[in-house]
Order: C-alpha cells, then structure tokens, then sequence
C-alpha cells in the first residue's frame, strides 16, 4: 500500500485518474491486513484496488465528477466495493470519471481533466477513464468500473488494458449512483483476464438490497480459462465492420480472427441488423432513466444547496443549475421530453421496441454462435479537447458498445493491437450469464 501511495504520488500528477486518494484509510486497512497476515489461498488479499467515484465508498468522499455532490460522503459501502473488502483489498482512492458517468472521454468531470497514459494529449476515454488509466499507468492492479453504454469497455480499449461489463443483473447495482437503471452494470478493469476474472468472482451474485441482481449461481469464473478456443464459433457483425471504422481498428479485428482460428476456433460473418438504430434507441432510454434517477439531487437531500433562494422552488432550481454540468443538464432534458405526454409513444415506447429488435437480433446469432467479436470503439483514443463540444459526434462514437448494454449481454474488451502508438482493444460479447466463456476466450487469445 505504501508503495502504491508512492506511485501514485509520482504518477498522478501527469494522469489525474484519481479525484481523492484515501492515504489514511488506505494504510489503515492495510496494516489490519498486515496484522491478521496475508491470506496466501486468497488472491485478493492486501491487493490495492480504486473504485470509480459512482460507487458509494462509506466515510470516504463520492462525488460522480459532480458539483451537486462536491462534499458528499456516503454513509455505507456500494455491495461490490464492500465485498472486495471483505476478501481484503485496499481501497486507494476514487477515480475520475464523467459526470454521474454521462459521456465517453471523462472530459466531463467537473473537477479534472484525465490524461491517457500512453500519451497525454490524448483522452483516456470514459466514462470509466480514471479508472482505466489509473490501471494502465500501473498506479493500481485493479479498478471498478461502470458501464451503461460502453464505460469500462471504452476506456479499455484506450488504454490497453482489460475491462469487463458483466451480464445485467450479474453484480448488484447497490450503491451504484443511478444513471440508466435498465442498463448500468459495474465491472472490473485489469491489467490481464485472469486479474479480471478473479475480480469478477469477488463481485458477482445476488443481493438483497438490489432486486434485479440475479440468483443465478455464480460460477468460478477463472475455471475455464486454459480450455482455448478449439471448436469454438465466432460471429463477427458485418454492421459493426462497416463505414466510420478506423482503419486499424479494422485490421485488428480481422488479426485477431485469424488468431482465433489458428487456435481452433471457426470465424463467420454474421448479421445485426438494427445495430443502427441502436444509438437513437440508447440515449432516449438512458436518458429518460437518467432524468427520473436525478430528480433526488434536489439541493435538500443531497450535496449542494444553493444560497440565498427566494422559496422551495427557487432553492430546486438555483441547486440544480448550478450544480450540474452541461451534459447532464442535456440528457434531463431530452429524457424528461421523451417520457412527456405526448411524445412517449414516439420516442421512449420506439425505443423500447427497437430494444426489443436488437435482443432478438443478438438471440438469433447466439443461437449458432458461442461468441461474438466486434470492435470496442470505432477509433483508438482521440485528442483531449477534439470531440467534447459535439456531442451527436461523441454519441455516434458509442455504435459499437451500447448494443450490449440494451441486450443485457456481457461484452469485454481486451487490448488486441496498436495504432501509432495507442492501444486498440476487441470486444468479445457473450450470451446471457456466459461471462466463462468471454473470458476462456479473452485468455486464449491473450
Ligand atoms: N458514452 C455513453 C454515454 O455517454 C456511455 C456512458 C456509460 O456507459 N456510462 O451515455
């Protein structure tokens, strides 16, 4: 732990993946560790881990990158960070994110800009981009992260490391500041599959306080990890290889098939046909569940609240402009829109039925494939500063990640080539609950 704090010290300075370091905390934990010895059959124990800051971390600042929670400190643990506790990491700091995890390059934060490790101009994407670049810089083995249309995926991609969104329902949402219901999961962001699936073992399960996590039993998911590919059918999406694909991008999904298929696997094109509707149908429903998860932040019982106000309204009002950045004020007002009489049967009930579409796509495939390999994002990290003032641009950017969000499926990036330079990550998506298979394949390849 002293060493990590070190690290961090002389790391985070050039990256800013870390919006509050818990030195205290964190050496406190420690030492308790240090004092009941290392548990050498459990590969978690006194590992130091940083949690993104949508999770709830008790008596240690969580703020979601938001002015409206600048001084909030929550009062218990979000479940997955207190089970990584209880099998004894430490947890070092919250890390840097966009604002309650709306955007992809983390430049939404209201406190920081982060910087991409392998290259500092350039974004480390987002929304989970502290977390991410916290792992590639080396300053944590292991970080939480969470993803509603792409979060941990992107930011893995970007930054060359291995990021999983588990199946929905997979790890409890308790304590997870709201941001799409229906769509956020929290996952694991490492520097290898292993690490990923020994973190995911920690996390996943039912919870009591989260009705829609599954009671599913969890399998051990580092089990299946030597079986390789052999016998194994792999779809790629034809729509997800089209027009607007990096070229590199490109070649690295098609590398990575041949690598497949040289370890045994058979590699086919498959069709999705309603992947193009998939971002319009993503940010009405993210939003209208957006819009409704934030009417909380209300000045009065969390976090900020405005001064000098004339009456209640006022004091909802002044507290929420001020409080919450561009982005998020954008995405309340285009969710209240499509859930308002009048509008709902055009665009949250359409969206809706395109969700429907796209599951049934993805059924039809699973049902003669095991495994889908598409790209994670469409270009490998971008310029700090180049696409944050268009925001169509930025959303356009998550084509490849939300569809998996709106099936519910797991989908894992995992770092399959370079583009001068940078990190380009693939995306391996499962069927429902069949995380062991994303990650018996992720460690063949890897
Ligand atoms: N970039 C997407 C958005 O802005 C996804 C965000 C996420 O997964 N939290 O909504």
């Amino acid at each position: 732990t002293q060493q990590t704090l070190a690290n961090i010290k002389s790391v985070d300075g050039d990256i800013n993946a870390f919006l509050t370091v818990a030195e205290k905390d964190a050496v406190a934990d420690a030492d308790q560790i240090d004092q009941k010895g290392i548990d050498k059959d459990n590969p978690l124990s006194g590992i130091p881990v940083a949690i993104k800051d949508n999770m709830l971390t008790k008596g240690l600042k969580t703020t979601a990158a938001s002015k409206i929670l600048e001084n909030f400190t929550p009062m218990f643990d979000a479940t997955a960070v207190e089970k990584l506790k209880q099998l004894g990491t430490v947890t070092l700091g919250k890390t840097n994110m966009d604002e309650f995890a709306m955007g992809g390059s983390t430049e939404n934060s209201a406190f920081k800009i982060t910087h991409n490790p392998w290259d500092t101009t350039k974004v480390p994407g987002g929304s989970s981009g502290g977390s991410a670049a916290a792992v590639a810089s080396g300053e944590v083995l292991a970080a939480l992260g969470s993803d509603t249309g792409g979060s941990i995926r992107q930011p893995a991609s970007f930054n060359g490391v291995v990021g999983m969104k588990p199946t929905y329902g997979r790890v409890s949402r308790w304590g997870l500041i709201a941001f799409g219901s229906s769509l956020d999961q929290i996952g694991p962001i490492t520097r290898n599959v292993e690490d990923n699936a020994t973190l995911l073992n920690a996390i996943a399960g039912h919870d009591k306080h989260d009705l829609t996590s599954s009671i599913k039993e969890v399998p051990d998911f580092t089990s299946a990890l030597n079986k390789g590919v052999k016998g194994m059918r792999i779809g790629i999406p034809t729509e997800f290889m089209s027009q607007g694909l990096d070229d590199d991008v490109k070649q690295t999904v098609l590398d990575t098939a041949e690598q497949f298929k040289k370890l045994g696997a058979t590699v086919e094109e498959v069709s999705l046909p309603h992947t193009k509707y998939g971002v319009a149908a993503y940010y009405i429903i993210s939003s209208s569940e957006a819009s409704s998860n934030l009417q909380r932040f209300d000045g009065i019982r969390y976090g900020r609240r405005a001064a000098d106000v004339k009456n209640l309204e006022d004091l909802y009002v002044k507290s929420r402009s001020e409080g919450f950045g561009d982005e998020v004020k954008r995405r309340i007002m285009l969710g209240t829109f499509s859930l308002s009489a009048g509008f709902y049967d055009a665009y949250f009930k359409k969206a809706a039925q395109v969700r429907t579409l796209m599951n049934n796509d993805f059924a039809k495939v699973f049902k003669d494939f095991d495994l889908i390999l598409a790209p994670t994002a469409p270009t490998p990290a971008y310029g700090i500063g180049e696409d944050v003032s268009d925001p169509m641009t930025m959303y356009m950017n998550d084509v490849l990640t939300l569809p998996v969000n709106l099936a519910g499926l797991p989908g894992m990036s995992i770092p399959a080539g370079f583009s001068n330079g940078l990190p380009v990550g693939v995306q391996l998506i499962g069927r429902p609950y069949d995380e062991l298979t994303v990650y018996q394949a992720g460690n063949a390849f890897e």
